[in-house]
């Protein structure tokens, strides 16, 4: 027997079924599945998705076994309607719709009234009673056939229409009778064969292999192409073509069409909601020609119609197992659906539906879970432009979306306008090529960063992720210069003072103010992460204790803070560096690295050495009965120093030093590639006394906190190990400071000391290093750079245009690269574990916040991902999906 091209849904049964969406698309595979469920659905047939790609792959052709499958169920649909495609007496008219697997409105072409020639037109008019009817449906068919299937300019026909109205003095389409429609078929005509150079095609059969040419063409339209690319759709076949009989809500005074959500699709009410138009077609309801009614209004209008469209809702609704988005059509009373599929929502709806399903019992937990993506929780959690404000804006440039959310704000330069700014009570967008930790004042007061360099893990998106603010990094498109106070885009200047609004989540830039909605956490969405805990607290993990858990990055209390009310179990990194930026340690810090000999360094330490206990107090605190990874100092010391003449002239005389000796020092610290310089455990080697006093401090901390009844439990973390021996220097050296501290005290700390792995080196020789190490952390921001030997502060000029041309199928440093990075994850956990079975290992890189690397970590065999504050609820859910997709 021969392939089945072609599936047939007849007035009570269908060849297909909902499973075969990817052979029939969405709306052929729902289309049979409703025919199957006895819902009035109009007869029709789908060509397959296979037919869509052999269309391609034979020039744009088809088998002779295709149009064999179409002309036999042409006939079946011609048998069971009891009509004839372009017959006189009783013509059947259909119409021909594109529908791929995954729903991509409005991206494909669609025909309708197919069938229509001179002699249909006046079967139309007789059956009918309604000559205009008839003739205005060929018009509108005309139009659409010419414009979607020969490429006639829509305003050569617009054009001709508004000729006849301008001769008859009328406004509106409305005001046109049947006499005036047929003057409309005949321009068309003209225009039609004018442009075509052939006369409109009276053949049904001609029209009907035009259109289905049409709309598989439409599946490589530049339109469908980019939506697919923004929305990651590949692997498809192709898209469906459905071929169906036509119905009219144009038809009379008792006929309608509308659209219905089985629930509130914006906020997730179980409540019927949906729109209709009565004596109008489909396309008058979404061209926003005439108001449509609400649907509750359908009630007292036609109570049997209604009650019939809600016994249909429910019994898709149960059918389907979630909320549907539904057409239908009433012709002179009779409904019909034309389309069920599962609605789109807003985030907070997304989460009000699934757990309403699971409370009703109709879906499990683990259903609902499932169900929700990351970024419909990533909705919840910030403020954002409404997606109806967006439809009418223009963006003024488009970077990347390095950390969600809105921020509208006046423009400033740099960090210190921004803090003064702030401070009169004014809202700024703090706008740079790339921010440095000196900056992190203005960030936090900045209600979003813009940044025109750097990628995905650039300190402007890390830092910014961390703090949950907005930000758009690596703007190319964004030129600055500083010495006007002016940015230029494509030649337009925006200057200091000028409102800016930026949205996080897609990485659109707009002028101007917008105005933007409240984040809300509902009593749901904590249900929802409830479940999402139990599943992934009962995951088993190999030797060592179950469950895969959720950590935070946060380097202050307040952090910490936020993070644990958001379901955050640990600490997985505090970067110490940061706390190093508050004034009043940065000047000792600064008198500590131009000191000259070591006791002035131990000297220049003291004062930060107490301020840093407080810090690490305050964290222990929050934190009372979880694990707190402190990670020692890490950057490269230039990065603490001012960089201009004139700045670092200011320092030495702030801090009463010799200008000269600072200016050479300054120099000194700079490095050709600081990133793979003089920092992490290399500055620990070099400088012992600065971890001295960190773990100094670390250890103070925690036994005074205990002493107040707090339980710590400190993880000393030493970054940047490439050999064992560093190891083994550095713990040995913090094994006596801790033993130090700890001589003589009366209460005990459960202390670890383990390291991060994020050289190569370190992963490759992960069973050597083991045996000095409690834990082990995957630093992958790192891992990433020196993997690929992509600099992690340059990616944002070249890596865009990677993805652009398909070199890389997504930006590594946001989504763990699973096939290369992730072998050194892989070896690093198993090399470790095959020395030390009970080996901890997490993962504080930027992907521990990434759904798509938070599975992988699971699989990897990882105890815990750890990621920034306002990710931790998106963590909880994705490790749970993680353990349920094993
Ligand atoms: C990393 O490298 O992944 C990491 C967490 O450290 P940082 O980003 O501070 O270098
Ligand atoms: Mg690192």
């Amino acid at each position: 027997m021969s392939e089945q091209y072609v599936y047939y849904f007849g007035t009570d049964k269908a060849e297909g079924r909902a499973e075969m969406k990817e052979l029939l698309g969405g709306k052929g595979a729902n289309l049979a599945e409703m025919t199957n469920l006895g819902i009035p659905v109009p007869p029709g047939f789908t060509i397959s998705t296979g037919v869509c790609s052999l269309y391609y792959r034979s020039d744009r052709t088809y088998p002779d076994e295709v149009r064999k499958q179409v002309a036999e169920n042409l006939d079946r649909l011609e048998k069971e309607m009891g009509k004839k495609l372009g017959n006189r007496e009783d013509p059947l008219l259909v119409s021909v719709r594109s529908g791929a697997a995954i729903s991509m409105p409005g991206m494909m072409d669609t025909v309708l009234n197919l069938g229509l020639n001179s002699s249909a037109v006046e079967g139309i008019a007789k059956n009918t009673g309604n000559t205009r009817f008839a003739w205005d449906a060929y018009r509108r068919f005309i139009q659409m056939y010419g414009d979607v299937v020969m490429g006639v300019p829509h305003e050569a026909f617009e054009n001709a229409l508004n000729a006849i109205k301008r001769e008859k003095g009328v406004g509106a389409d409305t005001e046109l009778n049947a006499d005036d429609l047929k003057k409309v078929v005949d321009s068309y005509m003209s225009v039609y064969e004018r442009t075509v150079d052939k006369e409109f095609p009276q053949d049904p059969i001609e029209q009907l292999w035009g259109a289905i040419d049409a709309v598989f063409g439409s599946w490589n339209n530049d339109r469908a192409l980019k939506y697919r690319s923004i929305n990651k759709i590949g692997d498809l076949l192709g898209t469906a073509v459905n071929v169906q009989s036509m119905v009219y809500g144009n038809w009379s005074d008792t006929s309608g069409t509308g659209v219905c959500f089985s629930r509130d699709p914006s906020t997730g009410e179980n409540y019927f909601y949906g729109e209709y138009l009565m004596n109008a077609q489909g396309e008058d309801v979404v061209a926003g020609i005439r108001t449509p009614e609400p649907l509750s209004s359908l009630e007292s209008a036609n109570p049997e119609v209604y009650k019939q469209l809600v016994d249909i809702k429910e019994r898709l609704e149960g059918h389907y197992r979630d909320m549907q988005d539904m057409e239908f059509t009433i012709q002179e009373g009779r409904l019909f659906l034309l389309q069920t599929r599962n609605g789109k929502r807003t985030g907070r709806a997304a989460v009000k539906v699934a757990v309403d399903l699971v409370n009703e019992g109709m879906i499990g937990r683990n259903d609902a879970i499932s169900r929700i993506t990351a970024e419909q929780l990533d909705q919840l959690l910030h403020p954002m432009i409404s997606p109806k404000a967006k439809k009418n804006l223009e963006p003024i440039a488009r970077g990347l979306e390095a950390s969600p959310g809105a921020a509208v704000g006046k423009v400033v330069f740099n960090a210190e306008e921004a803090e003064l700014w702030a401070s009169r009570g004014e809202k700024v967008v703090l706008v740079r090529r790339e921010t440095s930790p000196e900056d992190i004042g203005g960030m936090n007061v900045a209600e979003g960063i813009l940044t025109s360099t750097g990628g995905m893990t650039s300190h402007a998106a890390v830092v910014a992720r961390g703090m949950g603010k907005p930000c758009v990094a690596g703007c190319k498109d964004v030129v600055i210069d500083e010495s006007t106070k002016t940015f230029s885009i494509g030649g337009k200047i925006y200057r200091e003072g000028d409102f800016i609004t930026l949205d996080g989540s897609d990485g659109e830039v707009y002028a101007g103010t917008i105005e933007l909605e409240k984040p809300s956490l509902s009593g749901e969405l904590n249900e929802l992460l409830s479940w999402a805990d139990e599943i992934r607290h009962k995951a088993k993990r190999v030797g060592i204790e179950d469950g895969f858990m959720v950590r935070t990055n946060a380097d202050l209390p307040q952090d910490a803070r936020l993070a644990v009310d958001f379901g955050a179990e640990g600490i997985g990194l505090t970067r110490t560096e940061h706390m190093f930026f508050e004034e009043a340690k940065l000047t000792s810090f600064r008198s500590m690295i131009i000191a000259d000999s070591l006791q002035e360094r131990v000297d220049a330490l003291k004062p930060i050495l107490k301020l840093q206990i407080e810090d690490f107090r305050g964290i222990f605190r929050v934190m009372d009965g979880k694990p707190v990874t402190i990670r020692l100092l890490d950057p490269p010391l230039h990065e603490f120093v001012p960089h201009s003449e004139t700045e670092v002239r200011e320092l030495a005389k702030e801090l009463g030093a010799n200008v000269e000796k600072l200016l050479k020092r300054v120099m000194e610290l700079k490095e050709l590639n600081p990133m793979l310089g003089h920092r992490g455990c290399r500055l620990g080697i070099t400088y012992p006394e600065i971890y001295d006093m960190q773990v100094e401090a670390i250890m103070t901390a925690a036994v005074a906190e205990a002493r107040m009844g707090i339980d710590v439990r400190p993880e000393i973390m030493i970054p940047l190990i490439g050999s064992t021996a560093e190891l083994e220097v550095l713990r040995t050296n913090a094994q006596k400071v801790i033993n130090r501290v700890m001589d003589g005290v009366d209460v005990g700390i459960d202390y670890l000391i383990g390291t991060m792995i994020e050289i190569p080196r370190a992963a490759l020789t992960a069973d050597l290093i083991a045996p000095h190490a409690d834990f082990y952390s995957f630093g992958t921001n790192d891992l990433t750079q020196m993997t690929f030997g992509f600099s992690r502060d340059d990616v944002g000029t070249f890596v865009p245009e990677y993805i652009e041309k398909k070199i890389l199928k997504f930006d590594p440093f946001q989504t763990l690269d699973a096939s290369g990075v992730g072998q050194l994850v892989e070896m690093g956990v198993r090399k470790g574990r095959n020395v030390k079975p009970t080996l901890k290992a997490g993962i504080c890189g930027e992907h521990g916040g990434d759904p798509s690397s938070i599975a992988f970590c699971y699989k990897a065999g990882l105890n815990y991902v750890s990621c920034s504050p306002y990710r931790v609820p998106i963590a909880r859910l994705a490790a749970a999906q993680a353990v349920l997709n094993r």
